[in-house]
C-alpha cells in the first residue's frame, strides 16, 4: 500500500517524485533524433512516416489500445486484436496491459484524486510529468494485470507487455536497412516523439481547452486540433460521456477518422458489434472493468 498526496491509502495512489532515468534518457534521445530528422527531409521518408503514423497511432493507439483493448467498443478477429496491439507498441507508450490499466484508472478517477494524469495536478504533470516523475509501471505487468484481467488471460499480451520495446527496435532496424539514417530518424524518432505529444495532448489539452457538450463529472473537452493529430481522439468530452462508443466524433463536423475506418471495416464484415452513441444520447459514465 502506498500513501498518496491526499493521505488516502490506495494501491494505485500516484507517486510524483521518482526520477525515471531510463524513460528520461530515452525521451531525450528520441527528441534529439526528431530534431535531426528535420535536417534530412525528403518527400519519400515523409510519406513513409505518414503511413507508419497511421499504423501506430491510428490503428495501434486509437482503434487498438483505446477503443478496442480498453473499452471493447467493437469486436474483431483475434489476429486483428493482436496486430493492433503490436502497432500500439510502436509508439513507446508501453505494452497493452500497462496502457489499458492506466487508461481504465483514468476513467474511474478522472480529474479526481488517483487519476494518473489530471491537469488538476498541473498542466505539465498531465502532459508528460506523470511519465517522467510518476510511477514507472511500464514493465510492472503483474500489478497492471489487475486492471486488465481480460488481456492478462492471453499469454501473448503478457509477453508483449514485458517486451513492448521489441517491435519498435525491429522496425527501427528494418527502416535503417531500407532507407538509412533519414528513414530511421523520421520513421522512428520523429514519428514516436510527435505521436507521444499527440497522445499526451489528449490527457492535457483535452481536459483543459475545448467545448463541453455533455455534463460529465470530469473536465473533459472536445478539442478539434487534438482530434486532427490523433485520428479523432480529441473528441474527449463525447468519449468520457460515452466511453464504450466506438464513435467519438458525434456531430457531422467532428472529424473522426478512426470511426470512419471502423464504419468501413464493419460494412465489410471484418469487425462487428460496434457500439455507437448518438449526439443526444444521455450521459453514460459506466464503471470500467477493474
Ligand atoms: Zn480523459
Ligand atoms: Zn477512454
Amino acid at each position: 500500500m502506498i500513501e498518496n498526496s491526499q493521505g488516502a491509502s490506495d494501491t494505485i495512489a500516484p507517486i510524483r517524485n521518482r526520477i525515471n532515468w531510463i524513460t528520461i534518457i530515452a525521451l531525450i534521445v528520441f527528441h534529439i533524433g526528431a530534431v535531426a530528422a528535420l535536417f534530412m527531409f525528403t518527400w519519400k521518408v515523409f510519406f513513409a512516416t505518414l503511413v507508419l503514423y497511421w499504423f501506430s497511432i491510428g490503428l495501434g493507439i486509437s482503434m487498438g489500445y483505446h477503443r478496442l483493448h480498453t473499452h471493447r467498443s467493437y469486436k474483431c478477429p483475434v489476429w486483428m486484436e493482436y496486430l493492433f496491439a503490436i502497432c500500439g507498441t510502436l509508439n513507446l507508450e508501453g505494452g497493452p496491459i500497462f496502457w489499458v490499466a492506466t487508461h481504465r484508472i483514468h476513467h474511474q478517477k478522472s480529474d479526481q484524486p488517483g487519476d494518473p494524469h489530471s491537469p488538476h495536478d498541473g498542466a505539465f504533470w498531465s502532459h508528460m510529468g506523470w511519465i517522467l516523475f510518476g510511477e514507472a509501471n511500464h514493465s510492472n505487468t503483474k500489478a497492471m494485470a489487475k486492471f486488465a484481467p481480460d488481456l492478462a488471460k492471453h499469454k501473448f499480451y503478457i509477453w508483449l507487455n514485458n517486451w513492448h520495446w521489441v517491435p519498435l527496435t525491429i522496425l527501427g532496424a528494418i527502416l535503417y536497412a531500407i532507407g538509412g539514417l533519414p528513414m530511421l530518424c523520421w520513421g522512428v524518432f520523429f514519428r514516436v516523439s510527435f505521436g507521444l505529444h499527440a497522445t499526451w495532448l489528449v490527457n492535457s489539452a483535452s481536459h483543459m481547452w475545448g467545448y463541453r457538450r455533455f455534463v460529465t463529472r470530469d473536465d473533459s473537452r472536445n478539442n478539434w486540433w487534438v482530434a486532427l493529430m490523433t485520428f479523432g481522439e480529441g473528441w474527449h468530452n463525447n468519449h468520457h460521456a460515452h466511453p464504450s462508443s466506438a464513435r467519438h466524433g458525434l456531430a457531422w463536423f467532428e472529424f473522426d477518422p478512426s470511426w470512419l475506418t471502423m464504419k468501413l471495416l464493419s460494412a465489410l464484415g471484418i469487425i462487428w458489434d460496434v457500439k455507437v452513441a448518438k449526439l443526444h444520447s444521455p450521459v453514460v459514465e459506466e464503471k470500467m472493468a477493474a
